[in-house]
């Protein structure tokens, strides 16, 4: 990848269909020569508008997260955080000076949150205790074709409206631009990828080094384009062309936290005609966890905990507390001034935290983990193979080699976040066509599932006769 010498991030990243769509390099593009738009398939990626690059920039390469080849998670995470006393590390978390676990107690936060409301805790805190002017923060919008957008917030009220994940493409393009001409002190929230754009310009822009005072991170198993709430809404009975709202994670005390609903309203003109909520049990669970729409870029990330953010914020898989529906997060803390803060605002009553042992963190993101770390280096493989471009990323932590039955399931897997995306706009978002269309690539991938299954078995098999043996 390294041996061309690529002119920007539209001919290296965007062709090879690895734009994440951050936004980072069309905001620091000192030509204006970028834009972010949607393509056809709901997916945010950079495109070119204006004269040809001088060949000495390449701003846009050394802040794409998929494209920088000098820089990774470990290189910024050494100079952001090795000399901060009594930090830790593990090759799965990156640094961390502490692992939380529990919620906000002020009221709304955990009742409006995706887990704990402990995201929005931090960021209406670093404004109310005036350590920041501004929050960039993700919005529902209600604008057709762009449910959600980044804003930047200054009222510790409003950050609330900015509750719960959002499963959905965002860029940052305006709120850096915005961060770039205004002087003031300001904290970003993010994907994992996010953050190291963000972490890359910081390098190279004085005027964002010294703006951004903090940077917050979401752990992210993977995100997903315009389709995946499109669909949700069309399983719930509505119509995705008339879809104006979506809300991901809706808490219901009569099911466990890990069975949210997600909330379509669809509306013609300005009349609501639809709203409907469905839960992860309902079918969302197999949307998900088999990557449907899920944006290429994805599957050459090994970041799952955002490494270079100050806090990291992510939901407590851990089975103690996933069946408590009101939810709880798990923090890592990367920041000294952010631990201190989460430590007086425990003694003052606002949080509810105790110390999470980090082998538990892990383990809550497992799943995560098995995919992006565990099954990496099959599809650089794969990749490869197919003559396509892979990003420079940390292969040597991921796992040396996958199953010979799971490499089917990587590879199907892979084949559905592709041809998912596709198919819908093929079905014309139509729920029946669409599955009609996409029931060949279903076969292949249950075959593929069972072969791994019965693959494991002679395995299994010698496990229990050793235990057994040992008996
Ligand atoms: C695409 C995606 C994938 C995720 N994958 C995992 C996972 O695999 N495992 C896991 O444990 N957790 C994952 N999370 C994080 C989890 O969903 C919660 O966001 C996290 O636990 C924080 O919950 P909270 O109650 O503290 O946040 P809240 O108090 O609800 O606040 C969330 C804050 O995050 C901001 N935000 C939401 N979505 C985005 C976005 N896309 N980009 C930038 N900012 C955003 C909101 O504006 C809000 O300020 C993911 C989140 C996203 C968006």
């Amino acid at each position: 990848m390294s041996v061309r010498n690529w002119d920007d991030v539209c001919e290296k990243v965007v062709v090879n269909n690895l734009c994440i769509g951050c936004g980072l390099c069309a905001s620091i593009c000192p030509h204006n020569n970028l834009r972010i738009e949607f393509n056809e398939l709901g997916e945010y990626i950079a495109l070119k508008q204006g004269e040809k690059c001088p060949d000495s920039c390449k701003l846009c390469l050394k802040v794409c997260p998929f494209a920088a080849e000098d820089q990774d998670e470990d290189t910024l995470g050494n100079e952001l955080f090795s000399n901060v006393s009594g930090m830790k590390h593990t090759p799965e978390t990156g640094y961390y000076l502490d692992s939380l676990i529990g919620y906000s107690t002020i009221g709304g936060h955990r009742e409006n949150g995706a887990s704990g409301g402990m995201a929005t805790w931090m960021l209406e805190t670093l404004l109310k205790e005036n350590m920041v002017d501004y929050v960039a923060c993700v919005s529902p919008t209600q604008e057709a074709g762009r449910l959600f957008k980044y804003v930047l917030v200054s009222e510790p009220e409003q950050v609330r409206s900015c509750s719960r994940s959002c499963y959905y493409p965002v860029e940052m393009s305006e709120v850096i631009k915005h961060i770039l001409s205004n002087e003031g002190r300001y904290a970003i929230i993010g994907l994992p990828c996010f953050c190291k754009a963000i972490r890359l310009a910081m390098q190279l822009s004085p005027k964002l080094r010294g703006r951004v005072k903090f940077v917050l991170g979401l752990t992210c198993g993977q995100t997903k384009s315009k389709s995946f709430a499109e669909y949700i809404c069309a399983l719930g009975g509505g119509d995705p062309d008339c879809l104006r709202q979506f809300t991901f994670r809706i808490k219901d005390s009569g099911r466990p936290a890990a069975d949210f609903g997600m909330k379509s309203v669809c509306r013609a003109g300005t009349k609501q005609v639809y709203e409907n909520v469905v839960f992860w049990t309902e079918g969302i669970a197999p949307i998900w966890c088999n990557r449907y729409f899920t944006l290429n870029s994805c599957n050459f990330c090994d970041d799952l905990f955002a490494e270079v953010a100050d806090v990291c914020f992510m939901d407590a898989w851990l089975p103690e507390y996933s069946s408590d529906w009101r939810g709880h997060s798990i923090v890592l803390v990367r920041s000294e001034r952010l631990w201190s803060l989460f430590k007086s605002s425990v003694e003052e009553g606002s949080l509810f935290l105790k110390n999470s042992n980090i082998r538990d963190v892990i383990l809550s993101q497992q799943g995560g983990l098995n995919i992006k770390r565990g099954e990496m280096r099959e599809r650089y493989h794969l990749a490869k193979k197919a003559g396509q471009l892979v990003p420079k990323k940390r292969i040597h932590l991921c796992h040396s080699r996958v199953s010979f039955g799971r490499k089917r399931v990587v590879k199907m897997t892979w084949i559905i976040s592709e041809k998912s995306g596709k198919e819908w706009i093929l079905a014309k978002k139509q729920l029946p066509d669409f599955h009609t269309r996409f029931e060949p690539y279903i076969i292949h991938f249950r075959r593929a599932e069972l072969f791994d299954r019965v693959s494991r078995v002679p395995k299994g098999i010698v496990r229990r006769l050793r235990r057994v043996l040992r008996v």
